[in-house]
């Protein structure tokens, strides 16, 4: 395998691009948006600079995994000549079925379609495809290029041999592969989520604040940090988006959203990409700019 390419160049669209071309591989990415494209680019220059600065890559690393990649924001252009297309669009599933049915379409007869969702059904993905022997999750986590973890989800159809091929190419990137089968939120997600979710819950119902709750399961799980900013760097609305499948798909009201959730994300207090979630940030960082804005007893 020597090309691949990514549909979408948001968060983690421009990490796995960064880490593919990073291992040599030639990627075309992929976005509706040319605004998303030209950030995504900058971004991965900002973290290559970063590596370099850290002496952990060469300054001529970074202009080879940079001359990688190519942009593009038209999907059959973008898919030419790959032999794996990772999509990283936008959780949404009427969107990655549509996206799954156009990549079926325009991809080489024997590409591997992978998905990076983090919840939604690869069963269901590879179901509007003609191959659903080849498509896989292949969920990355959040920074990819600092993040070991490669989620492999093999779908009701997929093969022995796809499979392996996934793992393999996984650890060619320097990741640890781990392998699970496809039910709501596979492991990752079903059991990160309804933490999160009784972490906001527990704000909601004045057990604690923000900094209190952050503070137990930081110092007290020795988690690096705690739900509550979890949430915010992973999104909010990524957060609702996958307790909605967890909850429609294993019909446990366990899993139903809080209500203190929806309503962050209806006001579009989404986390750090939109400057304000349970913390504020300075612009498209990750900085916090004031502690908890929710009170404190
Ligand atoms: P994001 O909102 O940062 O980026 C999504 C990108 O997809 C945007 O740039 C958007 O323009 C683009 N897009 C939308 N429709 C498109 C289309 N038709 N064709 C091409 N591009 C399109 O989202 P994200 O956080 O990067 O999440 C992407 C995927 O990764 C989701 O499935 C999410 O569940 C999953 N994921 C996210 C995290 C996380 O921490 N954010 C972690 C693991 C997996």
């Amino acid at each position: 395998m020597q090309q691949v390419t990514v549909i979408g160049a948001g968060t983690m669209g421009n990490g796995i691009a960064h880490v593919f071309a990073q291992s040599g591989y030639k990627v075309s990415l992929v976005d509706v948006s040319g605004p998303a494209l030209e950030k995504a680019l900058a971004t991965i220059g900002k973290n290559l600079d970063r590596m370099v600065a850290k002496e952990k890559i060469t300054e001529a690393d970074k202009t080879n995994t940079l001359g990688n990649i190519t942009t593009y924001t038209s999907l059959a252009e973008g898919a030419k000549g790959s032999q794996l297309i990772v999509e990283a669009a936008t959780e949404n599933i009427d969107l990655k079925l549509k996206i799954f049915k156009q990549m079926d379409e325009v991809a080489d007869a024997n590409a591997i379609l992978a998905s990076n969702t983090s919840s939604i059904s690869i069963t269901k993905l590879g179901s509007v495809t003609q191959r659903p022997d080849k498509v896989i999750g292949m969920h990355f986590m959040n920074p990819v290029p600092v993040m070991q973890l490669v989620e492999v989800i093999r779908g009701y159809a997929t093969t022995d041999d796809v499979t392996a091929t996934i793992m393999d190419l996984s650890k060619k990137l320097g990741k640890i592969p781990t392998e699970v089968n496809d039910f709501p939120g596979f492991v990752a997600n079903r059991i990160l989520m309804p933490m999160i979710n009784e972490a906001i819950i527990s704000l909601q119902e004045g057990v604690a604040g923000v900094y209190e709750i952050d503070t137990v399961m930081k110092l007290g799980m020795a988690h690096p940090m705690g739900p509550l900013q979890l949430a915010d760097f992973i999104g909010l609305d990524v957060c609702l988006a996958i307790l909605r499948v967890l909850h429609d798909g294993l019909g446990n009201p366990k899993y139903a959203p809080s209500p203190l959730l929806v309503n962050m994300v209806t006001a579009g207090k989404l986390g750090a990409k939109s400057g304000e979630g349970f913390y504020s940030y300075t612009a498209g960082s990750k900085e916090l700019v004031v502690a908890p804005s929710f009170n404190k007893k």
